[in-house]
């Protein structure tokens, strides 16, 4: 951000700051330093600026000899707030990176990055005032009082015990009337009560207690990660589902903690916060925090703060915690790493798995990106030696490798969904005293409803897409925008009222499999059943018991959760994987497919996994059911290599959205205009496919049109970004049109 453009004679020649605002611009704002403050303010520092016609709060990123503006342009800063820099200069480094690679405007990271409460003016908290007294005024005559017996009261204690605020003068029996009184003869000021600092965490001194040995792969991965002592390095922790991944980060972080250092544990979902929390709870005395989305604004600063003064030991938390700032840094582990939930999908479009990195990196630590599923990403990473591989291939402890039936139901009518073969093996395993896993990743009882005369379906006006017809309530529901409707009883089309459903939700199969089995219990977990808080840990419990029970899952129940008593998984379908639209599809198949068949036998039981499919001879199926993940990983990366789909090539789009189709698509030509002439003129090897239509080309009433970037190399991609956004901004666009640009998409859709 330093200006060192030919100084024009007409713009300010004098020492400016550059401040981060929170803003749509990609740019930095000059001010002028402020009138009352003598000394340099550092890089990191916030300040208040007025901005328009508010005042905000900004930060100071940079300086200048000179500004681009005229003198009567600039305005100064109003006050500095803090006195030294809020974030480490690795945080701000990360920071700049960031902005840098997504293009996103800095202010706006900066936003994303620090907890809303330090960001926004607050009307200080009047409860935590604390009230002392006026200092000409501390002695007092004799008669001052008069028969105001709780104000002299209220007075003495105050002079005696130092400011003291509302609440504990509540507590002490005063109403406010008596603070009124003090503060009308002149006699009390308010303070703001400095917050009391923490102070770092005591190194865990005492090994804690572990009753489990390590077996040889886990011992040898623990051993590797140590070696890495004190400098960068990437690992990818590949260990089946079971292998003992969990065990092995807390080696890990026993080590960081003894030696007085903070880890920072990211985890895909919020759901899994209780669980992770409760096993590192019982393994370190250690203070550990939590920071995910369920948090109030006071709670996350706090733990934010926590963090940041090196009073907590262990940092847990979901996507944005990559930003929580440590002060002494120990480990990063991202548990789950191929979750796609680890890339922000709107706003500024982040990946933490790739931030989580850039950090590592810039803080001379170790970063450990753990699954039994790893991103054909860090895959292709490790196989660059980028990254190292560290495999853990065996389940710890007893259990043993689930064992794969595939079963095709192209020839042969389904009962909701179910084979009969599938049936008998439920009730084989109900029999025996297991339970009995049904995964469809679709919520509702039907995906479609429709006309048996005239073929008429019911879709949703606002989106290109189909209603879902829910039982329970009963209705027609929009799963892109949330539309509701009635079912209605004949067709609008041609008055049939022969309207049938086709497809399979989980509600269906729930009202089926409780006629089917009558005497066991059923317990569904989706969206639409874990809406009420606490239901999803009730039900979790209900599981945990472990009588034989049918669990009905989403994508909800494939991460992370442990269900011993689980002896049979079902897929019910796994054809949607294997013909996506999306070029991860077969990847997130997969995955989906490995995590949920990872829930099978985890304890003694050897576990039985059944995949319905009606193309059961397709390759990739066959494939992943008769090989470890990582063979099947190495087959989908040469399909990637000969599609040049990332991770060989590296992707952005720029989407436009508007309820207009006309405005998105004149946008996205103009776009497309320019990013032409720039890859022409700087001879740039980047491809532009588009303006198209996404594939999902309206959706909550917005048309939605893109341009497709592609190249081999990630530094041509970025050479031209930088020139093209700039260039963006100054395209007209009405204000119910936007635009975004998405660095290394997970979709295309
Ligand atoms: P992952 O995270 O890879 O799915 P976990 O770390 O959760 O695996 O371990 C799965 C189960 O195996 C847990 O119940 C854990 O306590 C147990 N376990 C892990 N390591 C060992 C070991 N070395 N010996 C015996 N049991 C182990
Ligand atoms: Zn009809
Ligand atoms: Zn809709």
């Amino acid at each position: 951000m330093r200006n060192t453009k030919p100084s024009n004679p007409s713009n300010y020649q004098g020492a400016v700051y550059n401040i981060a605002i929170q803003s749509p611009l990609r740019r930095c704002f000059d001010y002028l330093p402020p009138v009352e403050h003598p000394t340099l303010l550092a890089n990191g520092v916030r300040v208040l600026v007025s901005f328009g016609r508010r005042q905000v709060i900004g930060i100071v990123v940079g300086s200048a000899s000179q500004s681009d503006l005229p003198e009567s342009k600039l305005k100064a800063i109003l006050s500095a707030i803090d006195e030294k820099p809020l974030l480490p200069k690795t945080m701000m480094k990360v920071l700049h990176w960031a902005a840098e690679y997504y293009q996103h405007p800095l202010g706006d990271v900066y936003s994303t990055a620090l907890p809303s409460r330090l960001r926004t003016l607050q009307k200080t908290d009047k409860r935590n005032l604390g009230w002392q007294l006026v200092k000409t005024n501390d002695t007092t005559e004799g008669d001052l009082f008069g028969k105001a017996y709780r104000q002299r009261a209220l007075f003495d204690i105050i002079q005696t015990s130092g400011p003291v605020t509302a609440s504990q003068m509540a507590d002490a029996g005063f109403n406010s009337a008596t603070l009124k009184g003090l503060k009308d003869r002149g006699l009390v000021e308010s303070v703001e009560q400095p917050p009391t600092p923490l102070q770092p965490f005591s190194a865990l001194t005492a090994q804690s207690q572990h009753e489990l040995s390590l077996n040889f792969q886990q011992q040898a991965a623990v051993d590797l990660i140590r070696a890495s002592n004190n400098t960068y390095q990437c690992f990818v922790l590949d260990g089946v589902t079971g292998s003992g991944k969990t065990e092995v980060y807390m080696r890990v972080m026993e080590d960081m903690l003894c030696a007085g250092k903070q880890c920072l544990v990211l985890i895909p979902e919020i759901g899994l916060t209780p669980q992770t929390i409760d096993r590192f709870r019982k393994r370190f005395t250690c203070p550990t925090v939590a920071l995910h989305s369920g948090l109030n604004d006071s709670e996350r600063l706090a733990a934010w703060q926590q963090a940041k003064s090196g009073a907590a030991g262990i940092i847990l938390g979901t996507r944005s915690a990559i930003f929580t700032p440590m002060l002494n840094p120990g480990i990063i582990i991202l548990d789950e790493e191929h979750d796609s939930s680890f890339k922000q999908q709107e706003g500024f479009r982040y990946s933490a798995r790739d931030l989580s990195v850039m950090r590592g990196r810039e803080e001379k630590i170790s970063v450990i990106l753990g699954s039994a599923t790893p991103s054909l990403e860090s895959l292709a990473n490790c196989h660059s030696k980028k990254f190292q591989h560290i495999a853990l291939t065996q389940r710890a402890g007893e259990a043993v490798p689930a064992n794969i039936q595939l079963v095709d139901f192209a020839e042969q009518s389904l009962k909701h969904g179910f084979t009969d073969y599938t049936l008998a093996a439920i009730n084989q395993q109900l029999k025996n005293g297991g339970q009995v896993l049904i995964f469809i990743n679709r919520r509702g009882f039907a995906p479609v409803v429709n006309c048996a005369s005239c073929g008429w379906s019911a879709e949703c006006e606002a989106c290109n897409a189909q209603f879902t017809v829910h039982s329970k309530p009963a209705g027609l529901r929009c799963h892109h925008c949330g539309a509701a409707q009635r079912i209605p009883t004949s067709c609008p089309h041609c008055q049939s009222r022969d309207l049938t459903t086709a497809g399979i939700g989980t509600q269906q199969v729930e009202s089926f499999l409780q006629q089917q089995f009558a005497s066991t219990p059923v317990i569904r977990i989706d969206r639409d059943s874990t809406r009420r808080k606490n239901s999803l840990d009730e039900k979790l419990n209900l599981i945990k018991q472990g009588d034989p029970c049918l669990l009905i899952g989403t994508q909800m129940i494939a991460k992370g959760h442990h269900f011993p008593g689980i002896s049979l998984v079902v897929i019910l379908d796994a054809d949607s994987g294997l013909f996506s639209a999306d070029f991860r599809g077969l990847e997130h198949m997969a995955q989906t497919i490995v995590q949920v068949a990872g829930r099978a036998g985890r304890e003694k039981r050897r576990g039985e996994v059944i995949i319905q499919s009606r193309h059961s001879s397709h390759e990739a199926l066959i494939k992943l059911s008769s090989q470890p993940y990582n063979e099947y990983a190495d087959y989908l990366l040469e399909t990637r290599k000969a599609t040049e789909m990332p991770p060989y090539s590296y992707l952005a789009i720029l989407r436009a959205e508007s309820p207009d189709f006309n405005n998105a698509l004149r946008f996205l030509s103009t776009a497309a205009s320019q990013t032409q002439r720039l890859i022409r003129v700087n001879s740039l090897k980047v491809e532009a496919l588009g303006p198209l239509p996404a594939p999902m080309e309206k959706r909550a009433g917005r048309y939605r049109l893109q341009l497709l970037l592609k190249t081999k190399t990630r530094s041509q991609l970025h050479k031209l970004l930088s020139q093209l956004v700039p260039n963006l901004e100054l395209i007209k666009l009405d204000s119910k049109s936007r635009w975004s640009l998405d660095v290394d998409p997970q979709d295309l859709i």
